[in-house]
């Protein structure tokens, strides 16, 4: 095993609304932007870390500074009169109640589960629902540890923030590595397990063990051939690997996955480049590498944040000379903050045809722009013209309906929509990949079964 080199171990420090004014950047600090964070900071869950600001964030490039805008909140992520009332109350210190009874209200405006995310996706094993569990796609079972339902830092477009801010009736959670394992041994379809979160590298090595050790050791789940973890600790946080005290037993683990024969797929969330370049991002990826384990780059386009080619050139570019792996680029879901983050699909199709024409095919391993919709992974083609008018060209990387991946289809074109339930089927054939359709028996002459298999409920 390699030894850690960095000494002393930088401890980590959270930097949340309690102690952000007590950070030498703090004073230096817009007013505005300062007022931005303190009210906005009492409806969206805020945290950050030392590390992020001492190292990701230029002061100096305020306030278009990507990484800031990644994780302080800013005024305008609400509407001006919502933002107006909170700032009021706070200015003229208002009791809590009056200020809770505001903030509620703005939050349940702000959608936090998109895509029918809480009543869809819940599968069963043995009659009774696994809450921590989601089976959209016939390979991939997604599951989220009870223990990794927070991040080392909190970005501000983030659909799961509804899980940060201890609601309980919203909190995916499953203490019981059991029914993980009763549902995959149920399940051999199921080659890829996909441990998520929150961020589940959030976890002490102890107990992250407790999760993935008795995949390896089952006799009965060889069928499980991948397993992957989502987290954006290599971009926050990415001492996990390097100097935490535990970081080396991390590091077993993950060869230990490597040594049973499967694949370990760290699907990494990186927004910028600037993420991939400090000494200790370098340190951690090689590590990481060095048990045999691959890492790929996903992320969404988030406006403020990396809404620019360059961004992306630059990043798939440095993560590939690293060794990282480029993999999705996502379109930001319609939750939370919309309006500050949103951008019309034609323009992200835009950056990411600016960005990947300009790479090697090392770096085209990357698809996108693709939506997380309801249905499925709505990957955007781009804008055609047909006989039919100007359309938009799609096709599923992901279904719920595995008969529908990769069949091109079209939407009416439209300048300005920023998700899929903005656009609209081009012609009555192209109508029957809007998820509304798929009781129609219209469909089978095509072949397409459309009956929705028992895992997808
Ligand atoms: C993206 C996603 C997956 C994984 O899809 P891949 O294309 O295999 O990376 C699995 N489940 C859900 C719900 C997803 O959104
Ligand atoms: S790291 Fe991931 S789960 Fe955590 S806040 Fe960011 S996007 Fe959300």
């Amino acid at each position: 095993m390699i030894q850690s080199t960095q000494n002393p171990a930088p401890k980590f420090q959270a930097v949340t609304r309690s102690n952000v004014e007590k950070t030498h950047q703090w004073a230096s600090l817009d007013p505005e932007l300062r007022e931005g964070i303190e009210v906005l900071s009492l409806v969206l869950p805020f945290r950050t870390n030392k590390y992020v600001m001492d190292e990701l964030i230029d002061w100096n490039n305020l306030p278009n500074d990507p990484i800031f805008n990644l994780v302080f909140p800013r005024s305008g992520m609400l509407e001006e009169d919502e933002f107006n009332e909170v700032r009021d109350l706070v200015r003229s210190e208002a009791g809590k109640p009056e200020i809770n009874a505001a903030v509620e209200r703005i939050r349940n405006r702000l959608n936090p589960h998109p895509a029918g995310q809480m009543t869809h996706n819940v599968p069963q094993v043995d009659g009774e629902p696994v809450p921590g569990l989601q089976h959209k796609y016939r390979e991939t079972v997604l599951f989220f540890p009870a223990h990794g339902q927070t991040c080392h830092a909190y970005c501000t477009f983030c659909f799961r923030w509804a899980q940060f801010i201890g609601d309980e009736d919203l909190k995916f959670a499953n203490k019981e590595v059991d029914q993980l394992l009763r549902y995959l041994r149920q399940h051999p379809e199921v080659s890829d397990v996909l441990f998520t979160g929150g961020d589940p590298m959030v976890m002490k090595s102890k107990v992250l063990e407790r999760y993935i050790r008795p995949i390896l050791e089952d006799p009965e789940l060889e069928h499980i051939r991948t397993i992957r973890i989502g987290t954006k600790s290599v971009a926050y946080w990415p001492q996990r690997y390097v100097s935490d005290a535990d970081a080396d037993d991390v590091l077993r683990l993950f060869e230990d996955v490597v040594k049973s024969g499967r694949t370990l797929g760290i699907m990494g969330h990186y927004s910028h480049g600037v993420e991939l370049k400090t000494d200790v991002s370098r340190e951690a990826i090689r590590r990481i590498r060095s048990t045999g384990a691959n890492i790929r780059m996903q992320s969404p386009v988030i406006r403020h944040v990396n809404d620019d080619a360059a961004i992306w050139k630059d990043m798939w570019r440095e993560g590939a000379d690293q060794g990282l792996i480029p993999y999705y680029m996502f379109v930001e879901r319609d939750t939370g903050p919309k309006k500050w983050f949103e951008l019309p699909l034609v323009n992200v199709w835009n950056i990411f045809r600016e960005a990947y024409r300009n790479l090697s095919g090392i770096c085209r391993t990357v698809r996108g722009p693709s939506m997380s919709a309801f249905p499925g992974k709505v990957h955007v083609l781009g804008p055609v013209d047909l006989a039919g008018g100007k359309a938009l060209a799609l096709e599923y990387l992901q279904c719920r309906n595995p008969e529908m991946v990769r069949r091109p289809f079209f939407a009416k074109y439209s300048a300005t929509a920023s998700w899929f339930d903005e656009l609209e089927p081009l012609t009555e054939a192209d109508a029957k990949f809007w998820p509304g359709n798929w009781d129609s028996d219209s469909l089978s002459e095509e072949g397409i079964q459309l009956t929705v298999s028992s895992s997808d409920e």
